[in-house]
C-alpha cells in the first residue's frame, strides 16, 4: 500500500480542488451566511429547520448509520442512495478517456452506465454458467488491464442472480491488488444469511462496501445509501459528493424507520420475507411458464422462463409487472417478493393454483415520544415469533404470557424513560399494543369479540396457586375497565403492582375494549400473572376469527 493511499489512484482533478465549501446546519449563531430565509416555509408547524440548509453529512443521521452496520462514522458517506456512492467513487477515481472499472455480468447495470458517463471504460469478468464469481479471471483480468483499472465492482447478494461471492475471493483481491479498489455492492445484504465484508474494512484500506436503506428498511423513495470505507478514501469521496445531498425531510424519515425500537420490527418483516421467498420459490416450481428457478439470498428470483410471451400476457391481465432480462439473459426474468397477498397474485398469474387463505391479521404500531420509543408487530393468526424488550424484566414476562394464552404473535420493543420510572414504559406500551392489535382486528368481520367461559358468560376464571382471577372481555369498541382486587406489596420484581390495573386501563382505550378483572390472592406476583394469563386467555376466543359476521346487531364494531 502506497504511502500516498489513494490519492495516488484519485483523478487529479480531485486532488487540486479545494472542496466547494459552504455551511450547512444552523447553530444558534444568528445565520446570515448563505441568503437562506429566516422563515419556515408554511405549514409552520411541521417544517422545523426547513429554511436551513442541512450539513453535507448530518452528524446525527451518520452516527445512526455506523451504529447500524457496525463501523466508525468517519468510515461512512451517506448520499442519495448507494446509487449516489457508485456515481461518487467513479468520479472521485476514474479519469475520463484513460481509466477503467471492471464488472462481472450479469450483474447490477449502474456500474457500467456511470462508468460510461464518466467516460470510463467498462472491462468484464464475467460469472460462470452457475452464476458463481470466477475468483481466478477477475485476477487475470486485473492483471492484464494495467494501471488504469481503478474499481472492480462485485454485487453480493447479485442483482440480478441472487447469489453471493465467497468471501476468500474478496479478501484475496484485497491483499493481491492493494491499489485498486475493491467495492462490494451488499443493496440485498440483509436477504443473506453472509456475514457483511464492513466488518473487514479495518483491515484493507482498499475494501469498499455499498449498502441501501431502499430495500430492507423500506425507504427507496427516501433515496438514502452509504459507502463504507478506509477514512482517507471516504474523505476523498466528501470533495467530490454534492454539498447538500440529504433534505432535512429525507433525514427526518430514516431516522424514524431506524428508530432503535423499530428494529425488532425490521427483522420480523425480514423473516416473512424469507419465508415468502421460499414459498414462491417452490410455488412458482409448479408454473408452466418456469423451467427454472436459482437459488436466491435476494429478495427477488431469476426465472427461466418458457411461453414468455403469453406469461406477460397473464402477467398483464392481473396487472403485475415482473423485470424482463430477455434482452440482455435470454428467457429469464426476475420476480421481486412482495408481501403474501402480493405474491399470491404473482403467482395466480403464473398459472399457479393458490389456496385462498384469508391473510393473516397483522399490524404494526409505532409510538415515539420524549418519554417512550416503541414498536409493535402483531400477527393476530399466528402465535411464533414472539419477541419482548421493554427494559423491565416482569413486564416482558407479563407480555408474552398475554401473548402466549391470547394465542397471538408480539413482537414489542420499547426504550423508555426508565431512570424515571417504569410508568411511561408500561402506559405507553399498553397503548401502543392496543392501536397494534385494534388495527390487526379491522372492522373485526368474523372474531369473536367477546372472552368469557361459556355458555353461562360467565367471566373466564385463571387460577394460579392460591390466587383466582376472574376475566371477561368485550372488543365492543367502548373502551372501560373495572379491576377489583387488593394487592399485598406494592411490587412484584421491577414492577409496581399499581401499574397493573393501569396498563389494563390503558389497554382498554387504544383497543376499543370493555376489560373487566376481579383478582384475588395473597401474592402479588401470582396475582398480576392471574391477571395477564386470564385477560390472554379471554382474549383468544375474542380474537377468534370464524365467518365474516361482524359480532353485533348494529353491523359494526
Ligand atoms: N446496487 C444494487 C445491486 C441494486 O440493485 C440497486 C437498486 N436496484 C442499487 C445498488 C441502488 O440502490 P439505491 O436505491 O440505494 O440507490
Amino acid at each position: 500500500m502506497s504511502k500516498t493511499w489513494p490519492d495516488n489512484i484519485a483523478r487529479k482533478a480531485v486532488l487540486g480542488f479545494k472542496p466547494y465549501s459552504a455551511r450547512g446546519g444552523a447553530t444558534n449563531a444568528l445565520h446570515l451566511d448563505a441568503n437562506e430565509s429566516p422563515w419556515a416555509p408554511p405549514p409552520v408547524t411541521q417544517t422545523g429547520g426547513f429554511n436551513r440548509y442541512p450539513e453535507q453529512q448530518p452528524a446525527a443521521l451518520i452516527a445512526r448509520l455506523a451504529d447500524l452496520y457496525g463501523v466508525k462514522p468517519a468510515q461512512i458517506m451517506a448520499g442519495r442512495g448507494a446509487d449516489e456512492a457508485i456515481e461518487v467513487l467513479l468520479r472521485t477515481f476514474c479519469e475520463a478517456g484513460q481509466d477503467s472499472i471492471l464488472t462481472c455480468p450479469p450483474t447490477f447495470g449502474y456500474f457500467e452506465t456511470c462508468a460510461a458517463i464518466q467516460g470510463a471504460q467498462t472491462l468484464l469478468a464475467p460469472l460462470r454458467a452457475d452464476f458463481s464469481y470466477d475468483g481466478d479471471l477477475i485476477a487475470a483480468e486485473i492483471r492484464s488491464a494495467g494501471r488504469g483499472l481503478k474499481i472492480v465492482f462485485l454485487c453480493s447478494p447479485n442483482n440480478p442472480t441472487g447469489h453471493v461471492i465467497e468471501p476468500n475471493i474478496v479478501t484475496d483481491l484485497c491483499q493481491e491488488f492493494p491499489e485498486i479498489l475493491i467495492v462490494i455492492d451488499e443493496a440485498y445484504a440483509e436477504f443473506s444469511s453472509a456475514d457483511s465484508f464492513a466488518c473487514q474494512i479495518n483491515q484493507y484500506p482498499n475494501l469498499v462496501v455499498l449498502r441501501t436503506l431502499s430495500k430492507a428498511y423500506s425507504l427507496a423513495g427516501a433515496r438514502m445509501g452509504v459507502a463504507i470505507a478506509d477514512p482517507r478514501v471516504i474523505n476523498l469521496m466528501l470533495k467530490v459528493l454534492p454539498p447538500y445531498p440529504i433534505a432535512r425531510p429525507v433525514e427526518q424519515a430514516v431516522m424514524a424507520a431506524l428508530t432503535p425500537a423499530a428494529m425488532p420490527v425490521h427483522e420480523a418483516r425480514l423473516k416473512l420475507w424469507k419465508s415468502e421467498r421460499t414459498r414462491m420459490a417452490k410455488a412458482l416450481s409448479a408454473s408452466s411458464y418456469v423451467t427454472k428457478i436459482y437459488p436466491s439470498e435476494a429478495n427477488f428470483l431469476l426465472l427461466d422462463i418458457v411461453e414468455d410471451e403469453a406469461l406477460l400476457r397473464a402477467l398483464g391481465k392481473y396487472q403485475v409487472k415482473i423485470r424482463d432480462f430477455r434482452q440482455t439473459l435470454p428467457g429469464k426474468m426476475r420476480v421481486s417478493i412482495g408481501s403474501p397477498q402480493e405474491n399470491d397474485i404473482a403467482l395466480s398469474a403464473f398459472g399457479v393454483e393458490v389456496k385462498v387463505v384469508r391473510p393473516a391479521r397483522t399490524a404494526e404500531a409505532h409510538r415515539k415520544t420524549k418519554e417512550t420509543d416503541i414498536a409493535v408487530r402483531v400477527n393476530l393468526d399466528d402465535a411464533a415469533g414472539t419477541k419482548i424488550d421493554t427494559g423491565i424484566g416482569f413486564y416482558d414476562h407479563m407480555l408474552e404470557a398475554l401473548a402466549k394464552h391470547g394465542g397471538f404473535g408480539l413482537v414489542l420493543s420499547c426504550q423508555g424513560d426508565l431512570e424515571i420510572d417504569a410508568h411511561h414504559t408500561i402506559e405507553d406500551c399498553a397503548l401502543a399494543l392496543g392501536t397494534a392489535l385494534s388495527r390487526a382486528l379491522g372492522d373485526k368481520a368474523g372474531a369473536g369479540r367477546f372472552g368469557f367461559t361459556m355458555p353461562l358468560l360467565k367471566p373466564l376464571l385463571m387460577p394460579m396457586d392460591e390466587t383466582q382471577a376472574q376475566v371477561a372481555i368485550d372488543l365492543s369498541g367502548r373502551p372501560s375497565m373495572t379491576f377489583k382486587g387488593a394487592f399485598p406489596t406494592d411490587h412484584a420484581g421491577d414492577f409496581p403492582a399499581e401499574m397493573c390495573p393501569h396498563f389494563f386501563e390503558s389497554l382498554s382505550q387504544t383497543l376499543g375494549a370493555s376489560i373487566q378483572i376481579d383478582v384475588e390472592g395473597d401474592n402479588t406476583h401470582h396475582m398480576i400473572e392471574a391477571c395477564f394469563k386470564g385477560v390472554g386467555r379471554a382474549l383468544a376466543p375474542a380474537f377468534k376469527r370464524e365467518g365474516t359476521d361482524i359480532a353485533s346487531t348494529k353491523g359494526v364494531l
